[in-house]
């Protein structure tokens, strides 16, 4: 059967990776989830202090992006983990602080740079399928499959905002919109790689869609670029 790349792009919390994720182990390959790098770079740089809620130290950054080495290893329950400089960040990279963080690195041009490179080399050998905003724009242009997904920003936050209950937390639902919106903008509005749909790419809109249909409609779409 011929390897292909699945490159799939959208807004945050439109449940990409839940998407990848499932493509990634019904197809057998392996899935990279580009936007846990960038929040990797978040949290070294807060960790460092240089990144503070109104300033990013960005010749520091810069003469240390080189340093950060980020890599996925799948843990006993077959969950994929994300370790920076061999330290598992998993649960650090997904606090709101570091999302927000993530957002403002990755409009830096050096630190688009330094991760394309590094996504690029994972996908050389293909059967790879990864998510992100620039995927298929950027990252892989030459991608076979390319997907993107759209959800509108109520049903969004609202999902954020059951997330977030579930974990036990007690968030403002118009705080979490007015959060998914501002990282919209900044998605959509940067000058390095702003988020937008590759030409040849297939939108899907999965707020009128179940997790079922939107597997299945997934499935028949690589079916048919590699059977
Ligand atoms: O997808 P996730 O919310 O984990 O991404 C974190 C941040 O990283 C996003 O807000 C987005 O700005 C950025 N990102 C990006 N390019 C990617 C993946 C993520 O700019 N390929």
């Amino acid at each position: 059967m011929k390897k292909i790349i699945v490159a799939i792009d959208g807004f945050s919390s439109c449940g990409k990776s839940t998407m990848a994720k499932e493509l990634a182990r019904y197809a057998g390959y392996i899935y990279v989830d580009t936007g846990a790098m960038y929040r990797a770079v978040s949290l070294y740089a807060i960790r460092n202090g240089w990144m503070t809620e109104t300033d990013i130290k960005e010749e520091e950054l810069y003469k240390h992006i080189n340093e950060l080495k980020i890599t996925f290893k799948t843990d006993e329950h077959g969950e994929q983990q994300t370790w920076l400089n061999g330290e598992n960040v998993e649960k650090e990279i997904r606090t709101l602080e570091v999302a927000n963080g993530a957002s403002r690195v990755s409009t830096l041009g050096f630190v688009r740079r330094e991760l394309v490179r590094q996504q690029q080399l994972m996908g050389q050998e293909k059967g790879i399928v990864m998510d992100g905003r620039d995927i298929g724009t950027v990252v892989f242009p030459e991608a076979e499959l390319k997907i993107y997904l759209t959800a509108s920003p109520e049903v969004r936050a609202q999902r954020r905002y059951d997330e977030m209950v579930a974990k036990g937390e007690h968030p403002d639902y118009s705080e979490v919109l007015a959060n998914v919106r501002e990282r919209d903008h900044r998605d959509q509005n940067r000058s390095e790689s702003p988020l937008k749909k590759a030409d040849d790419a297939i939108e899907i809109d999965n707020s009128v869609l179940t997790r079922t249909q939107q597997r299945d409609e997934l499935r028949k779409l690589f079916d048919a670029k590699t059977l």
